[in-house]
């Protein structure tokens, strides 16, 4: 049996350009099957100390899954099936902040979960999922990826509050104001409840993003109809977005390198791989619950 943990990258937008972009040595092993529906292919890459894993959240030939339909329950539980025990999630928000800037790398602290429309759980009809999300995103993969940028050759700045919006559309100047005033930093329509699903299964997430644009209002900018986001970015800001998109290919090399060169980097004991441990002791579930987990769980999780 296979002791060392399972790493796995999920690429956001424009994650379908890895493959192309250079990033060698990986095996499609497909759609997984899962009890919440089919994933999106998940790939392998070869070689590695530490089995790690690819998965394009928004498809592989294109931006053909939006982030209101990605099936976020099928995703996680099929790096689940495959033994990941921790996620590093790419997505690239839009700054609320002006201290962020377009093209910066981000590790973010907290998010404000603003979607209302999406599969949420996998503990429907359960009694169970009642979990702490302080520290929301796992704290031991903060020097893991700290390093992994490092080795890229980038600049990361810590911290931020990601707003998640349901999508598909972008926000309005209003809704913009009104996360401003939470304290949000930056907006996007990926990481909830993908974060929150990983939890509930004691896998390790989280997220590097980067920054694609300003939010609405942010800037002023001329609506130019036919462009990526109506004329938002001006030409330097396609230019950064751009570059900061491209590297996710040396992201995903640096991090199986970076592990090849430590595999026990993300061994350790993690809180975020306990966080069903009161329903353990408490006898409701077994060692291997989610294996038992269905839509609606009509089955028993003993
Ligand atoms: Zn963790």
């Amino acid at each position: 049996m296979n002791t060392i943990p399972a790493f796995a990258v999920i690429g956001g937008s424009n994650g379908f350009r890895l493959l192309g972009d250079g990033a060698t040595g990986f095996t499609d092993i497909g759609r997984i099957r899962t009890p919440f529906g089919l994933s999106e292919p998940v790939f392998r890459k070869e070689h590695t100390a530490v089995p790690f894993y690819y998965m394009s959240r928004h498809g592989v030939s294109g931006y053909t899954v939006t982030a209101p339909f990605v099936n976020y329950r099928a995703n996680v539980y099929a790096l689940k099936m495959l033994s990941v025990k921790s996620i590093l999630s790419w997505s690239g928000p839009g700054a609320i902040d002006t201290s962020y800037t377009v093209g910066d790398f981000v590790l973010p602290d907290d998010i404000i979960d603003e979607t209302k429309y999406r599969a949420r759980t996998f503990y429907e009809n359960t009694g169970l999922g009642f979990i702490r999300q302080n520290p929301v995103f796992c704290p031991c993969l903060e020097g893991f990826i700290v390093k992994v940028v490092k080795r890229a050759g980038l600049t990361l700045k810590k911290g931020g509050v990601y707003v998640c919006t349901d999508g598909p559309r972008l926000e309005t100047k209003a809704e913009i104001r009104k996360y401003a005033s939470y304290g949000g930093s930056f907006v996007g329509m990926t990481l909830a409840p993908e974060a929150f699903l990983a939890r509930e299964l004691e896998m390790c997430y989280r997220p590097l993003c980067y920054i694609t644009n300003y939010a609405e209002g942010v800037v002023e900018r001329r609506y130019k109809s036919g462009e990526l986001f109506e004329g938002m970015n001006d030409a330097g800001e396609k230019q950064k977005f751009e570059y900061a998109v491209s590297k996710l290919s040396d992201i995903v090399t640096a991090a199986a390198a970076e592990l090849d060169a430590d595999s026990g980097l993300l061994s350790g004991d993690c809180s975020c791989r306990m966080s069903m441990e009161r329903y353990r002791k408490r006898g409701d579930i077994d060692a291997k619950w989610w294996k038992h987990l269905s839509p609606g769980n009509k089955r028993t999780l003993r």
